[in-house]
């Protein structure tokens, strides 16, 4: 059995929604899908929700009358006439429901985590909705599941943790039968529930997230991700234009790939996976027949396959003199960091001055927010903090090349030889990346060089018919 993951672009419109049908159709078995909300449609939820706090009504019912243009223009593509009005007769109760979750926000006065989770859960029921019924209109029996009474999670809004035994109990319970049964299973994307009942987010971008976790609870045989791009790519294609698909490439590697910022798989997906040991696809709903990516363990070719940047973050300098107060300021920071549910992307410390360097995802707070809660946690402790916010990390990924003695040297070199400041560095013998911090406004030019120096431009060749068709070229190896 195959969990297939559709994402925003992927259901973006009718034409979209019965392309992923389709695909899903021409798979053997019965399947599991998961599906985001129709493309943008979660940027508008969140607009219309933080409209509405602010009592911006106009803005707010823009926002809405946009989303239901998107859901009628989906709905339209639906021939059977009864499918279509029974179809038609349950958004109007998930829209219903999403105007009562903007009057719940306009008289909290505020968008907080829960009400944005219930808020965007809409996005994603709708969606689930209309797929089942598109499939249904395909002539194959097909259910939707909403996962905010599958996926088990923590009580963290808007990132939740997923609870794994209860999830696979539930889906067990939900979602097993409806596949004995023949139907082809449409679960929602990136919603759970908290121990409380209540409807949770594992954070944007989280549906992948979801495909991994339902996959593994489900004993899946693969989990397929499918996106508006060929795979995994060796960089952005939308920041570096000779990027190509890489055919395959470790859990590792695509761990490294996602959290250092490679926005094609959320930067949790790939852990469940590797629990379970089930291999992860990537594939295009625009080029259906590509063989696209896949991840899964082993395939170490000695070569730098990829090179992303993660912007926004921060870095932290804690500059301890004292050897005695090392242990109690680096329990400080982590203990900061863990209140306040910051995401650390790497630490890393220097001998001599004691220098503690943190790079991190505060989200929206920054250094000025936590400086002054680390100066308290500090106390009496003598340390120089220094902080600097709008930093990115930019990382070249291969495993059995990133750990390379000279691969670090090389990366250095060719951000060195295009005038890249680089701010930090740094290298374990255990990890499938070579890392460096550079400005955030210097981190697209850095993707760039070290795409050109260290994995290349894609060749290209001339078809029969004289169209050009990507080459899948030889990576530079390093060392
Ligand atoms: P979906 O809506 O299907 O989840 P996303 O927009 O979340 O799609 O992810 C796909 C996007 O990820 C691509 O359009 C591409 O711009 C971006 N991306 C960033 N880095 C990479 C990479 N290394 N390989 C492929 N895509 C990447
Ligand atoms: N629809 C959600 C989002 O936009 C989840 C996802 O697309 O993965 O973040
Ligand atoms: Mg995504």
């Amino acid at each position: 059995m195959l969990v297939m993951k559709y994402g925003g672009t992927s259901v973006g419109d009718a034409r979209r929604v019965r392309e992923s049908a389709r695909i899903t159709l021409g798979k053997p078995g019965i399947n599991v899908m998961v599906v985001s909300a129709c493309g943008g449609v979660t940027n508008l939820l969140l607009e219309a929700g933080n409209a509405s706090a602010v009592g911006k009504f106009d803005v707010r019912d823009r926002a809405v009358e946009t989303i239901h243009a998107k859901h009628e223009n989906v709905l339209n593509g639906i021939g059977v006439a009864d499918i279509q009005t029974q179809t038609r007769a349950a958004v109007d109760q998930l829209h219903a429901s999403l105007n009562d979750t903007l009057t719940d926000i306009a008289n909290t006065h505020e968008l907080t985590s829960v009400l944005s989770d219930r808020l965007v859960s809409h996005g994603e029921k709708i969606m689930a909705t209309m797929m089942a019924a598109t499939i249904r209109d395909m002539g194959h029996g097909a259910v939707p599941v909403f996962t905010d009474q599958v996926l088990a999670t923590d009580e963290r809004h808007g990132s939740a943790r997923p609870q794994r035994d209860l999830t696979r109990e539930r889906a067990a319970e939900l979602i097993a039968p409806e596949l004995d049964a023949g139907n082809i299973v449409v679960c929602t994307g990136f919603i759970g529930f908290a121990p409380d009942g209540s409807t949770t987010t594992l954070g944007r971008g989280g549906s992948d997230y979801s495909a991994t976790l339902l996959g593994a609870a489900l004993d899946a045989d693969e989990v397929q991700i499918w996106t508006d791009v060929p795979g995994m790519l060796s960089a952005d294609p939308r920041k570096v234009s000779t990027a190509r698909v890489i055919p395959e490439v470790t859990y590792d590697e695509a761990q490294e790939l996602a959290h250092f910022g490679a926005k094609v798989l959320h930067p949790r997906t790939i852990r469940p996976a590797v629990k379970a040991g089930i291999p992860v696809r990537v594939l295009s709903t625009f080029q259906p027949t590509n063989a696209g990516t896949v991840v899964r363990p082993g395939g170490q070719s000695q070569r730098i396959k990829a090179t992303t940047a993660l912007k926004g973050l921060t870095m932290l300098t804690l500059d301890v003199p004292e050897l005695e107060d090392l242990a109690g300021a680096s329990a400080a920071v982590f203990h900061v960091l863990h209140e306040n549910r910051v995401e650390i992307i790497s630490v890393q410390q220097s001998s001599s001055r004691r220098a503690m360097t943190f790079i991190l995802d505060t989200l929206t707070s920054g250094c000025e927010v936590f400086v002054s809660k680390l100066t308290e946690a500090l106390g009496d402790l003598e340390a120089d903090v220094t902080c600097v916010d709008d930093v990115a990390v930019v990382a070249a990924v291969g495993e059995g090349a990133a750990n390379t003695p000279g691969a670090l040297a090389q990366l250095l070199a060719v951000l060195s030889r295009a005038n890249v400041p680089v701010l930090n560095s740094s290298q374990q013998s255990s990890n499938a990346a070579v890392v460096v911090v550079v400005p955030d406004d210097a981190a697209d030019r850095a993707v760039q060089v070290v795409h050109d120096g260290l994995i290349g431009s894609a060749r290209t060749s001339r078809r029969g018919n004289g169209k050009r068709r990507d080459v899948i070229g030889e990576s530079y190896r390093v060392g």
